[in-house]
């Protein structure tokens, strides 16, 4: 059973494995993740092995603060303020990648920029200072499935691969992080995530472009993010959404004080509309709903705004063909 209480000593235990080249998954507050030692290529591939990940999809660096994530990208002026305001935290920073940060090319799949975050869960920041290395990790699950929120969710898709999996509790968010391209003056989500894109288009006063309506001028076409693949979070079953009412057979995705009356299995992501409580819940209600082997999980529309943004662009790789 490799499941552990995070202590002093299973955190040590566990940075000592990610610098043997073993894999560790540990709690954030977006989801748990699958680490590796993001120096180590062997170690890096072992997570694409572990995950089914296609291997042209790049991996996020954790570091414990801003000195480590100096060391292995660059920082322009935006970038560094996005750092400075927003880590700990769940955004992850797209940037030019340092070749003294020694940064495995399995992680970048070749391209010379890095993403990196500094996550804000105790856990993960005692194993990242303990470690001294930069860790790849990717969320804890088979490529393509729901993310985990809870240790048990990674004990369920990966079983003993991870050495150790440090077992801190429901994650806070529940969703990933924001990804944002900050390696040239222009910035751009690439992702949308736990921190809202207003939060930070307050924060720097302008509006930011999402990549999905990005057109490249020369071409006409839209750039594709790495890894923003079509079909991703997805559940077993498939979705329905926008539903306005359920069908026989169906599983309902509820939001929201007025739901739909159904029969069968249910999950109301939150009863008052709070879409930082439907977030946290989001993924371990498509897994409990998927268990009861429904037809369809028929899922109620949910505002767009705030982490809405998040909420819906998982909802809708759910639902998109395998
Ligand atoms: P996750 O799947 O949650 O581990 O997040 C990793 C995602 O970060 C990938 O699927 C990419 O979309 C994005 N990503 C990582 N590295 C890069 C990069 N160098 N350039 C653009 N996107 C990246
Ligand atoms: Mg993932």
């Amino acid at each position: 059973m490799p499941i552990v209480k995070p202590t002093p000593e299973t955190i040590a235990a566990a940075a000592e494995a990610l610098r043997r080249g073993d894999l560790v998954a540990f709690p954030t507050e977006t989801v748990y993740g699958l680490g590796a030692d993001a120096t180590n290529s062997r170690a890096v591939a072992r997570v694409f092995e572990a995950k089914g990940r296609p291997r042209f999809n790049p991996l996020i660096a954790h570091v414990a603060d801003l000195a480590a994530a100096e060391r292995i990208a660059s920082f322009p002026p935006l970038a560094r303020r996005l750092a400075e305001a927003f880590w700990p935290g769940p955004l992850t920073l797209v940037l030019r990648k340092r070749l003294a940060g020694k940064i495995s090319d399995f992680v970048t799949v070749g391209l010379e920029t890095v993403a990196v975050r500094v996550p804000a869960h105790p856990v993960a920041l005692a194993l990242l200072a303990a470690a001294e290395i930069p860790v790849a990790a990717p969320s804890a699950n088979r490529s393509g499935h729901v993310s985990p929120t809870l240790a048990n969710h990674v004990l369920d898709d990966l079983g003993d691969i991870p050495a150790l999996i440090l077992d801190g509790g429901p994650t806070a968010h529940g969703l990933e992080s924001t990804i944002i391209d900050a390696s040239e003056h222009d910035i751009v989500q690439l992702r949308a995530g736990a921190l809202p894109a207003e939060a930070i288009e307050r924060f720097l006063a302008i509006r930011i472009n999402r990549a999905a309506e990005a057109v490249d001028p020369a071409t006409g076409e839209r750039p594709i993010a790495p890894g923003q693949l079509a079909s991703h979070y997805a559940p077993g079953a498939p979705l329905r959404l926008e539903a306005t009412h359920t069908r026989p057979g169906e599983a309902l995705l509820a939001f929201g004080p007025d739901a739909l009356r159904h029969d069968g299995s249910t999950f109301n992501l939150s009863p008052t509309g709070d879409l930082v409580e439907a977030g946290a819940n989001l993924f371990a209600a498509l897994r409990k709903l998927d268990a009861s082997h429904p037809t369809a999980i028929a899922v109620m529309p949910i505002p767009d705004t705030g982490l809405g943004e998040a909420i819906n662009d998982r909802l809708r790789r759910g639902a998109a063909p395998k």
